[in-house]
């Protein structure tokens, strides 16, 4: 018996519970397709639906509310809608597009919505998160301040990433953008920062390169690839960058940081301008609509380096754009430069010239990252850009001939030593050691006698020589301690033992 009072409660609870349920009519948001075409469905019966609420189709397909009429809901869907039917039902689900978020994602191959495309198990996800999310405000950031090593010297000593940034890559067909991106993305191998590279309306072959080339270069547990295909849905492609930004926004939150890579929002902005056409929207210039600006500084201002209050941690952005004969004041080129901290420009008659990375150094700039390089990269590289742009000047005017003294002579040999370190193959990073000792052992004229075709081979070999001759050296560099004369005279003089080694050898 003295379980009575226990059972009496037990017996109120439930009654409890019954009361709660809710007997009453409810209103089912049930809609019907009138059509379907091109990844977008017109839907009608659903008045209350929100902008970008998700909606589920009777066959399973997603998609989300793009534009809301007086009748009828235009939905942009995220899956192939061949089956669609008009007369199909369509449910609204008072959600928005979600992506998995969490360490799970690492190494893996998802589309936007986090679905694997690697053949792996499904995402073990720490939470989902809506793609479209706010960017933190003023109050919430702080100045950029640490740097991102890309392992490109180009960019580290002239056009230096800081942590929070976002720098557009932008260029023509095939100057060599996503592989600058690539080599940033194998550079984190051994970083703190996380990598998410996505891919949007690329042929599957150059994503499978593009994965092929962080996995060899070991970079793959660090990295989460969203891929949006080409032959993918545009609603799809349409949001791959921001699901890859929500991705990248779960490390940046935890005070961790993070390295977005978006190849390429030139096919992001036609994506937005055909699903714009689709819906009826009214075209602006060059046929897009006028919201393509707002879409593209949407997603952008959501790169930040984040206060200390709030973690500390940052999302830096490194969207890809591509230009038309090097047409830098189109549209989209435009916009996207008005909208980043700055730019590197990839140049199709440098990248022909066999100089690669093709990168113009006149028309290239960083505007928030020179702070965030580190000191003795700095005290390396103050002059290199100054130095290699007057070289570009007197090598042109000097193809007139006529003008030749030692001073002269002397500037065109510096310039093309400078050439040569610019020069770097794909895949093949220097540490920041290796970059300091270079821009030393050059300014002090070492390199001068080593005949510019070797230089590359001198940088890479390097690292090694480094590695066992000046390991103290390449230690004290990657804590970031500062050059000192000891110190430079030592990484100085390693050079030095290839450059005459080498002159040796083609003298
Ligand atoms: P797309 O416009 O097709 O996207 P892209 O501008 O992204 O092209 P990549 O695909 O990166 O260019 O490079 C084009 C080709 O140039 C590739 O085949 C690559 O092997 C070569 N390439 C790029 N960078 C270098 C480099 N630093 N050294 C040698 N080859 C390079
Ligand atoms: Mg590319």
């Amino acid at each position: 018996m003295s379980d009575e009072p226990a059972v009496a409660e037990w017996l109120a609870r439930g009654r409890a519970a019954v009361a709660r349920i809710d007997l009453g009519p409810k209103v089912e948001t049930v809609g019907r397709v009138e059509s379907y075409a091109d990844g977008i469905a017109f839907v009608s019966g659903l008045p209350q639906v929100a902008l970008d609420e998700l909606l589920r189709f009777e066959t399973g397909q997603l998609g989300f509310a793009r534009a809301l009429e007086a009748d009828r809901v235009a939905v942009v869907l995220l899956d192939p809608g061949d089956a669609i039917e008009a007369g199909a039902r369509v449910f609204a689900t008072g959600e928005v597009a979600r992506t998995p978020v969490g360490e799970g994602l690492l190494g893996r191959v998802v589309d936007p919505l986090g679905r694997p495309l690697d053949g792996g198990e499904p995402i073990a996800a720490v939470a989902f998160h809506p793609v479209e999310r706010e960017a933190p405000s003023i109050i919430a950031r702080d100045l950029v301040t640490e740097p991102v090593e890309t392992g490109l010297l180009v960019v580290d000593s002239m056009f230096a990433l800081g942590r929070g940034q976002r720098e557009l890559v932008i260029g023509d067909r095939a100057t060599g953008k996503t592989s600058i991106a690539i080599d940033a993305i194998i550079n984190q191998r051994h970083s703190d920062i996380v990598c998410v590279y996505v891919a949007i309306g690329q042929r599957t072959t150059s994503v499978e390169r593009a994965i092929e080339a962080v996995r060899s270069g070991g970079a793959a547990d660090r990295t989460i690839f969203v891929v949006a295909p080409a032959a993918s849905p545009p609603g799809l492609q349409w949001i791959a960058p921001f699901a890859g930004f929500a991705m990248a926004e779960f490390f940046r939150d935890r005070g961790g940081h993070a390295l977005v890579v978006v190849d390429d929002l030139s096919k992001h902005a036609v994506t937005h301008r055909e699903l714009a056409l689709l819906t009826r929207e009214p075209p602006g210039r060059e046929a897009y609509p006028g919201d393509i600006f707002y879409v593209h500084a949407r997603l952008l201002e959501r790169a930040a380096k984040l206060s200390k209050a709030l973690g500390g941690g940052s999302l830096t952005a490194l969207p890809i754009a591509e230009t038309d004969s090097g047409n830098l004041s189109a549209y989209i080129p435009t916009n996207l430069i008005s909208i980043t901290d700055g730019q590197i420009v990839l140049d199709r008659r440098l990248f022909a010239a066999n100089h690669r990375p093709a990168v113009d150094v006149g028309l290239s700039v960083s505007r928030v990252g020179g702070r965030a390089q580190p000191d003795a990269l700095r005290d390396v590289s103050g002059r290199l850009r100054l130095q290699y742009t007057q070289f570009l000047e007197l090598e042109m005017f000097s193809r007139f001939g006529g003008m030749s003294n030692a001073r002269i002579e002397r500037e065109m040999t510096r310039g093309e030593r400078i050439r040569g370190l610019l020069t770097q193959p794909r895949f093949s990073p220097l540490r920041l050691a290796d970059q300091v000792a270079l821009l030393a052992a050059l300014d002090a004229g070492v390199l001068d006698p080593v005949p510019a075709r070797a230089i590359p081979a001198l940088t890479a070999r390097l690292p090694a020589h480094l590695d066992s001759a000046a390991a103290p050296s390449v230690a004290a560099i990657a804590r970031n301690a500062p050059l000192d004369e000891a110190m430079r005279a030592d990484l100085v003089a390693r050079v030095r033992d290839l450059s005459t080694e080498l002159t040796a050898h083609s003298s």
